[in-house]
């Protein structure tokens, strides 16, 4: 009997700004039996993949894994290191930033929520005015998302770390990476943050399942004193898996396969440099192509732009969801869709991961014919002012900023 819905050939382009797509060699090592998570051979697992996060994150610091979504390695971020009526501050950049917030107030923290209009990244300037006004030292944490993926900004957590020092804040520094790590350049150490939060399917090329904390001495110190409840996220039980390599309960075994296959090529094969250039290149090259079809970007800032996606603002009479529909249907391609207050007026476009220059160029060439398929005001020529710079530019391209 034939499906109502189209037949779909060759392969789908999964172009969300995560879950990405994972190489090949990932999955065939996911697919591994599965050992004894107390056995010699997971031990050096363990260690191995640890020490490979430790690069990613850049950071000499204790770094620990959990079996969970990257909402997980939130909960662990806070709830390790805050007590019950402290005070926090966060940054309204988008959807996840107002994702973090809402979890911070369930656990029972005091959120100072300051509003941002979505199109900007968090203000170093307004970091330092806030926390110069806090003299009691009444904060406990700035927590920031790096890349937020709702809106294709990329806050300047150098800038923010300068800002914090400048104010002569004891404040603990926590930095959401999920959709950043190991696709923008990010350190753990040299920019002083306290607890650093990942997940696998991002820039990792892992599927959903991995969450991730970089966790510095002084967020260590912290963790003593914090008396939020912590159990399963409890950091104490996970201190040692770098040196011992094992974990306290059954950790997610295969994608810890899949993790040391991921790692073996970003850090051995390509190197983290390159994977960063290779990012602000296809992301580059994305913006010249929405730039060709005459529509905008949603970030208002050039040095705030995501080198990892890039959302689309559409005409208002045109509702970006059935854009997405359309090249759903008609291409077999996923991008993503507008989250929370840009419900239908954004697509994203997830330039991150597993990727190279030609699927970039399906990737555009399915949104172009895609905008056409829906009417949507714009002009031809967005493949063409990518292929342009894709094919003229070496890849040791990197844009300045
Ligand atoms: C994807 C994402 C999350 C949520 O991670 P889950 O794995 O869905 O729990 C949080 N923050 C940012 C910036 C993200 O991109």
């Amino acid at each position: 009997m034939k499906n109502t819905a189209a037949a779909h050939t060759g392969r789908h382009f999964l172009q969300i700004p995560g879950p990405t797509n994972v190489p090949d060699r990932v999955l065939l090592a996911i697919a591994m039996p599965t050992i004894d998570h107390r056995g010699p051979e997971f031990s050096a697992l363990g260690q191995e993949v640890v020490a490979g996060m430790k690069r990613v994150f850049q950071t000499e610091d204790i770094v620990v894994i959990y079996p969970s979504s990257g909402t997980g390695a939130w909960e662990a971020a806070l709830s390790n290191t805050l007590s019950p009526g402290d005070h926090v501050i966060m940054f309204e950049t988008g959807h996840f930033a107002t994702l973090w917030r809402r979890m911070a107030a369930r656990l029972g923290l005091e959120v100072e929520f300051v509003p941002g209009d979505w199109r900007h990244g968090v203000d170093p300037a307004l970091v330092e005015e806030k926390l110069s006004a806090d003299r009691a030292h009444r904060l406990k944490a700035v927590c920031v998302v790096h890349n937020e993926t709702s809106t294709g900004i990329a806050s300047r957590i150098a800038e923010i770390r300068g800002a914090i020092d400048r104010a002569r804040h004891p404040a603990l520094f926590m930095v959401d990476t999920i959709s950043s790590l190991a696709s923008i350049d990010y350190r753990h150490d040299a920019w002083k943050v306290d607890v650093t939060v990942g997940g696998s399917q991002k820039g990792l090329m892992l599927p959903p399942g991995l969450g991730f904390n970089a966790v510095s001495q002084k967020a260590l110190a912290a963790h003593k004193t914090a008396r939020l409840p912590r159990s399963y996220w409890d950091w104490e039980a996970m201190l040692e898996t770098g040196r011992t390599g094992f974990f306290p309960y059954t950790p997610a075994t295969n994608l810890l396969f899949g993790l040391r296959e991921a790692l073996k090529m970003l850090l051995e094969e390509e190197g983290l440099p390159a994977v960063f250039r290779r990012h602000a290149r296809h992301a580059e090259a994305t913006r010249r192509a929405v730039a060709a079809w005459g529509l905008d970007v949603w970030g208002a800032d050039p040095r705030e732009y995501s080198n990892t996606l890039t959302a689309v603002l559409l005409p208002d009479a045109f509702d970006a969801d059935r854009l997405r529909e359309i090249i759903l249907e008609a291409f077999d391609m996923s991008l993503g869709t507008g989250l929370g207050k840009l419900k239908g007026k954004v697509f994203r476009i997830g330039h991150l991961g597993h990727f190279n220059d030609l699927m970039l160029c399906g990737t555009l060439a399915g949104v172009e014919m895609g905008l056409h398929r829906a009417g949507v005001p714009h002009r031809a020529g967005g493949v063409s002012a990518a292929l342009e710079l894709l094919s003229s530019v070496p890849s040791d391209f990197a844009p300045t900023g």
